[in-house]
């Protein structure tokens, strides 16, 4: 139907006859000639229609609306001197359209279809179809792609096998809720879509397969958050006879090899490493955005002595004070420090206090019962300046951490500290590596160890002792890799031995018949011989969104849910008839 793309078409094809086919992007009438920008994949080229040189194809242009469908033939002239586009690839050259036919009619579209416009999201997501039309959106899809062959391309050349895991299975604990399938054969019986091809992954090491990937969804019931959706796309991968090292470098030169092929840019790798712990008390997160400073500095010493009933009472339980000193906002308005407080407060920290570093005195809420020794304390340990803002909370180990780390995140946003994404700059991208994490937390709400990664994570050798002596001392073999403070990927070495596997079930109580009903089928497979092995799965969605520098994943998924989880477009999700329940045996209770 056509013999070039409008977007191709460059000042070389002057003088030849095209064929052309795509969207009417705009048409403008000038005095008696028409101009039809025609826009495809490519991008848009524009026709030109005089009424006496091509009377019948201008009688074509006259009908033709936003979003029509049309095929056209004509000559590529050279645009007149003054008459280019310097903007647009295409700027150099009009077509002269000799024929015009329209393929399809369009409505008028719900927004225009450009950049920057600023339609809702849900009219955006309801007509995604028009909203990928869009030259970003097709931009976004573009990178997705490039993304996905460069990890393509850099496992096959390192002997990873792709292979698919299913889709309707058994629950895998990642830690979210399930969505549940129910079995139309087996009454009352449920499949379970998978939080990730974890265990999978793993029985393709116990048959040998040494190298797996996969592109794989993940389908989790969770909550809305700008980072995540019901369903979304990991790069899972696993390998056999390698230690932590092996897949971390291995991980670290993937990414090398999707910045290089996707965006032209070389990442200076090694990245960074840091302990577990570290981060917490440095950054109160254990993803930390390393681009910008803003450190936690504990200040717990300074009120070894203090008056102050509510530190007092916290610190003589082992309690922490942990200040961020935030450079000339001593002014900071009180509306400001009240939104602070809240967001330490929902990390569950008591309250949030603040010294104003002024002239010659301080503002603050605890100024009549601050000693002089203390405010000076604190300006020492912060290094605080005249003009310069202290906050600090003093709460338990780690909830002082990390409301601390919330307020961080918080004031970065809100004192604009992180720069406009410029993708030369080496700095722009923030990669580190968090490792040794504890295998787990302790729930008060359940009363049990939870599992910091998933079950399956295995402890250090030489700490196995300790799981029966002091369970929350046990470090994993486990490690984040964190960009621009998202975490975009998580993995570990796991279990291999059926007896070990058993007792980390134990300790999060999962008990024998638990785990055997559970986790039997998988835990059988352990007694043929299961090879040392570790893994790990970096999420697509995640790092094609930093490189877009954006701030939720919705945009970078063709066909997203909103940030509220619902699907416009579809209108799912919806009732369903009472034969097709019954078939299902289910029956509904609202
Ligand atoms: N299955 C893990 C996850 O989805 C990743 C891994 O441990 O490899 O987070």
């Amino acid at each position: 139907m056509r013999t070039h793309l409008c977007g191709e078409l460059r000042a070389s094809h002057a003088g030849e006859t095209v064929k052309i086919a795509g969207w009417v992007h705009r048409r403008r009438d000038h005095g008696g000639v028409i101009f039809i920008d025609l826009r495809d994949r490519e991008g848009w080229v524009q026709v030109t229609l005089h009424p006496e040189e091509q009377p019948e194809a201008y009688a074509a242009a006259e009908k033709l609306r936003a979003e029509y469908v049309v095929a056209i033939t004509g000559e590529v002239h050279a645009r007149p001197k003054g008459a280019e586009n310097p903007n647009i690839p295409t700027g150099e050259i009009e077509v002269k359209a000799s024929s015009i036919e329209v393929l399809a009619e369009s409505e008028t579209p719900p927004f225009l279809i450009e950049d920057d416009i600023d339609a809702s999201e849900e009219l955006r997501i309801r007509y995604r179809y028009l909203d990928l039309r869009r030259p970003e959106m097709l931009q976004m899809l573009r990178l997705r792609h490039k993304v996905v062959k460069a990890i393509r391309d850099f496992f096959d050349e390192e002997g990873f096998l792709e292979i698919e895991t299913p889709i309707i299975t058994k629950a895998t604990p990642e830690g979210a809720r399930d969505f549940l399938v129910p079995s139309r054969l087996e009454p009352g019986n449920f499949w379970a879509l998978p939080q990730s091809p974890q265990l999978f992954k793993q029985l393709l090491m116990i048959a040998g397969v040494d190298r797996y990937y996969q592109i794989a969804r993940c389908l989790r019931d969770e909550d809305p958050r700008s980072d995540r959706q019901f369903e979304f796309t990991q790069l899972d991968m696993e390998m056999s006879f390698v230690d932590q090292a092996t897949i971390i470098d291995t991980t670290e030169r993937m990414f090398k090899r999707i910045f290089k092929d996707s965006l032209g840019l070389d990442l200076q790798t090694p990245f960074p490493t840091m302990n577990y712990r570290e981060s917490i008390e440095r950054y109160g997160s254990d993803k930390p955005d390393l681009r910008y400073g803003l450190e936690l500095i504990d200040v717990t010493s300074v009120f070894a002595d203090t008056q102050i009933k509510m530190f007092q009472s916290v610190i003589s339980k082992g309690g922490l004070a942990i200040a961020i000193r935030v450079e000339g906002q001593a002014q900071m308005a009180r509306k400001d420090l009240d939104a602070l407080t809240l967001v330490a407060k929902n990390l569950g920290a008591g309250g949030l206090a603040w010294i104003g570093f002024k002239e010659d005195e301080i503002s603050s809420p605890l100024a009549r019962v601050l000693s002089k020794a203390e405010i000076e304390g604190v300006r020492k340990t912060c290094g605080a300046s005249t003009g310069d803002l202290v906050l600090i909370v003093c709460d338990s180990d780690p909830t002082a951490f990390m409301a601390m780390g919330a307020v961080r995140t918080d004031l970065a946003d809100r004192l604009d500290l992180i720069p406009a994404l410029v993708p030369e700059d080496p700095e722009a991208w923030k990669f580190l590596w968090v490792v040794d994490p504890p295998v787990f937390e302790w729930s008060e709400e359940e009363k049990r160890w939870d599992p910091v990664h998933h079950p399956f994570t295995a402890p250090k050798a030489e700490q196995e002792a300790l799981l029966d002596s002091d369970p929350g001392a046990v470090t994993a073999e486990a490690y984040d890799i964190v960009l621009n403070g998202w975490e975009v990927g998580g993995g570990s070495m796991r279990i291999h031995r059926p007896d070990l596997q058993r007792k980390v079930f134990e300790l999060i109580g999962i008990d024998e018949e638990t785990a055997k009903r559970r986790f039997g089928w998988f835990l059988k497979a352990f007694e043929f011989g299961a090879p040392p092995h570790g893994g790990i799965a970096p999420g697509i969605d995640r790092i094609v969104a930093k490189m877009m520098g954006l701030d939720h994943i919705r945009g970078v998924i063709p066909f997203p849910k909103t940030g509220a989880y619902t699907d416009p477009m579809t209108g799912a999700p919806d009732p369903v008839d009472q034969r097709t329940l019954k078939e299902l045996h289910l029956k509904s209770t609202d």
